[in-house]
């Protein structure tokens, strides 16, 4: 199979990578060019002007770009250049109406759209451990099964298009709840005076814990956040989840407060951090800026 890959960003590079590596990577575009004339020139893999061009030179297009907006917008651009049978798999986190949207959009081309969207971070990406959560036709998810592998470790069919962004967006959710528990237990245990680093150690291997725990509170305790899942992008893909609960007529107790906590975070330019930052806000519930305890 001939893959063609779209949208070079912190994630899409890595898996463009792990792509050659199996011997699938037919060409690469990008939106700026210079990250796919670089790629191009590392790899031997031609870097096309137009998404058009790269989708008439390939079997399967694998796109991981922004938005929702951003999905529909490339794949419109791909589908004049798409032949019947080709599968796009978009790996972006998106709303399940969009990809259903992007699905219409190829259907009359007698091409396939599969949501595919994946966690496991830029780790993943790069180690090619991602678990990559699909929705679509059975009989594409079964042909794209080796591109899918080549760049996860778990990959499922969920059901039809949409199905693989409504398992994201599970996902997402239990983060935010588990971010905002760690995060606020980490502030509860400095505020106590206990060595931080040894209750990351014990309470670790106990059954409060989660990747999360293990990986990112030893963020709180160095004051750093380095980018590794960004607020920003995790205040999008929780703006998601709000939408789709509220089809059900329904508010999220754990969405709603971690959007406002992220509203704040990005108010105060953190917006770029990991999700570990929300400890700022816990650790001022114990020691307030202003002096007056947060609420
Ligand atoms: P990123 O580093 O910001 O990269 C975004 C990529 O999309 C860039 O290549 C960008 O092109 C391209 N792009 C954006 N809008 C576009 C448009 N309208 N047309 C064409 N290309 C466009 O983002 P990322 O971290 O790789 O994330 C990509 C997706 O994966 C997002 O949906 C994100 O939620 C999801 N995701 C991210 C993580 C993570 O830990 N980072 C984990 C799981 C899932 P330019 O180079 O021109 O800007």
């Amino acid at each position: 199979m001939r893959v063609g890959f779209v949208g070079l960003g912190a994630m899409g590079e890595h898996m463009a990578r792990n792509l050659h590596k199996a011997g699938l990577l037919s060409a690469v575009w990008n939106r700026t060019p210079g990250k796919a004339q670089s790629l191009s020139a590392e790899l031997g893999v031609p870097a096309t002007a137009t998404l058009a061009e790269l989708a008439a030179r390939v079997d399967a297009v694998v796109s991981c770009v922004s938005a929702d907006a951003d999905v529909l917008e490339v794949t419109n651009a791909l589908a004049p250049g798409l032949a019947a049978g080709a599968v796009v798999i978009d790996c972006s986190t998106v709303a399940a109406d969009t990809a259903r949207r992007a699905a219409d959009v190829l259907r009359p081309a007698g091409a396939v759209f599969l949501d595919c969207p994946v966690s496991g971070g830029v780790e993943g990406a790069r180690d090619g451990t991602l678990a990559v959560m699909c929705g679509g036709d059975p009989e594409a998810f079964e042909r794209a099964r080796p591109v899918l592998q080549a760049m996860g470790r778990t990959v499922t069919l969920f059901g039809p298009v949409g199905s693989g962004q409504a398992a994201k967006a599970t996902n997402q959710i239990m983060c935010a709840g588990i971010i905002e528990a760690v995060a606020e237990a980490m502030a509860f245990a400095r505020a106590q005076g206990l060595p931080l680093e040894k209750l990351i150690d014990t309470l670790g291997k106990g059954a409060g814990s989660s990747w999360y725990f293990v990986h990112r509170a030893p963020n709180m305790v160095r004051g750093a956040y380095p980018a590794g899942f960004r607020v920003r992008l995790h205040a999008k893909d929780l703006t998601i989840c709000r939408d789709m609960a509220a089809r059900f007529g329904v508010s999220l107790p754990v969405v709603e407060r971690m959007l406002g906590e992220y509203a704040e975070l990005i108010a105060r330019g953190h917006g770029d951090e990991d999700i570990s930052a929300t400890f700022r806000l816990k650790a001022e519930l114990f020691e307030p800026a202003d002096g007056k305890p947060r609420s």
